[in-house]
């Protein structure tokens, strides 16, 4: 015998159906040693009752010729209940005439009486191989798909450990997706969410700065073109209760089956409305919420540069509160702020959207008037001249607050430099020629 016929036989149970005692208690001995189980049975009724009884046989060698129930009955019966289950017989030379009986009804294997006990072995081996083997791949299917189980289990768990919203995706709809984004959505499953909102692209508001798409295909191209230039992803998305928050979106892919794509979202909101409020304090003046002078010289150089490309005109007008130390020192310094605010809020909300207005520095204002030639530019100037002297500043002041301007227009080959210095210049003259007044130069 070979060692895979020792070792199948070790694995089976078998049912031995045999009426002559001696003869079954000698085979059956025999097969103990070398098999996991041996059920005996005297007769086909006995026989079918431990059929029905244990349900897990690998195998029955039954006799033919026996009392009550004879073999090829029982085989027949046997065959009813599994048309493919392994049965070998046993069979004295004289009984040959049941030998196409059993073959008819497709026995697997046969022994002579009286048995060889190492044939009888190998017989049984033979007639249980195919049955053991799909035994063993149906074995080895259950526990590859509770191992599939487990891997599945354990990567919702990491996904759903995240701290980031994540959804897989196969290109064209969601499917998976992790609890936190489902719990941000107020839904309960990835059904739910396919049935309510459709494709995520639906929960993204359409708002300047935050990436929207309505194809998932689309956000996955752009967002591996973003990866090549390095262009962060940012979405907005409202939860359950109607409140927008900020994400950070990446997109990474792997391949299985076809290309799929990770989303990670994760929750910028507080970092992004903190960021706003320092690049704002880092922007604008904190008394008069005016641009402050390094960044309306920003905006001054890429006028400049605009101007010099398409040769547009632009105009620069710079203001200065006459007496501004007088008011200070006669009303005292929060009266001074409240002047201060309250021009530069006169201004702001009398300039055109695109007049850029900016404190430059103690009381000096800037406003710059795009694509505004200077005669255009002193009709405006003077309004505001104007407006600021006939305006009450401060309950507390007893006299008009007055302001000198300078103004100067753009000029071929001009630099930054020089354009400064023209406009600071008129209004140095203005301040000279008595105040409340524009000098253009
Ligand atoms: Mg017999």
């Amino acid at each position: 015998m070979t060692k895979n016929e020792i070792e199948l036989l070790s694995n089976l149970k078998i049912l031995y159906v045999e009426d002559e005692l001696d003869i079954q208690n000698i085979t059956a001995d025999v097969l103990r040693s070398v098999c996991k189980e041996i059920v005996c049975a005297e007769n086909g009724v006995e026989a079918l009752e431990q059929f029905d009884t244990h349900g897990d046989f690998d195998l029955i060698v039954t006799d033919i010729n026996m009392p009550k129930m004879d073999g090829i009955t029982l085989i027949k019966k046997i065959r009813e209940k599994d048309s493919t289950f392994p049965i070998t017989i046993t069979t004295a030379h004289t009984e040959v005439h049941f030998l196409q009986d059993s073959i008819d009804l497709g026995v697997n294997g046969y022994t002579l009486k009286p048995i060889d006990l190492k044939k009888l072995m190998i017989t049984i081996a033979k007639a249980a191989d195919a049955r053991v083997l799909r035994k063993q791949l149906e074995k080895l299917n259950a526990s590859l798909i509770q191992r599939v189980k487990e891997q599945t289990y354990e990567l919702n768990s990491i996904l759903d450990s995240q701290d980031s919203l994540i959804a897989v995706s196969d290109g064209n709809g969601i499917h998976t997706i992790n609890k936190r984004f489902l719990d941000f959505l107020g839904l309960s499953s990835l059904d739910e969410l396919k049935e309510k909102i459709g494709s995520i692209c639906n929960i993204f508001i359409k708002e300047d700065g935050y990436y929207f798409t309505n194809s998932i295909d689309e956000m996955c191209c752009v967002s591996q073109i973003n990866l090549t230039t390095n262009t962060d992803m940012f979405v907005k998305m409202k939860n359950a209760n109607g409140i927008a928050f900020i994400f950070k979106l990446n997109i990474s892919i792997y391949e299985y089956n076809g290309k799929h794509f990770i989303l990670s979202l994760s929750d910028i909101t507080t970092l992004k409305s903190q960021s706003d409020l320092l690049q704002y304090q880092a922007n604008h003046d904190s008394l008069t919420n005016l641009y402050n002078r390094q960044y309306f010289n920003g905006f001054l150089k890429t006028e400049l540069n605009r101007a010099i490309r398409y040769n547009h005109p632009f105009t620069l007008a710079m203001f200065d509160i006459d007496h501004f130390k007088n008011i200070n020192d006669t009303y005292g310094h929060d009266v001074g702020d409240e002047v201060l605010k309250s021009i530069s809020d006169l201004v702001k909300n009398h300039s055109r959207d695109t007049d850029i207005v900016a404190r430059w520095g103690g009381e000096e204002f800037m406003i710059l008037l795009a694509e505004t030639s200077i005669n255009i530019a002193i009709s405006k100037i003077e309004q505001f001249r104007i407006l600021i002297k006939e305006t009450k500043l401060s309950s507390k002041l007893t006299t008009p607050v007055t302001v000198s301007f300078g103004i100067t227009q753009f000029l071929p080959n001009d630099t930054l430099i020089e354009i400064l210095k023209r406009v600071d210049i008129a209004l140095y003259q203005a301040k000279n020629n008595g105040r409340d007044q524009i000098i253009q130069i």
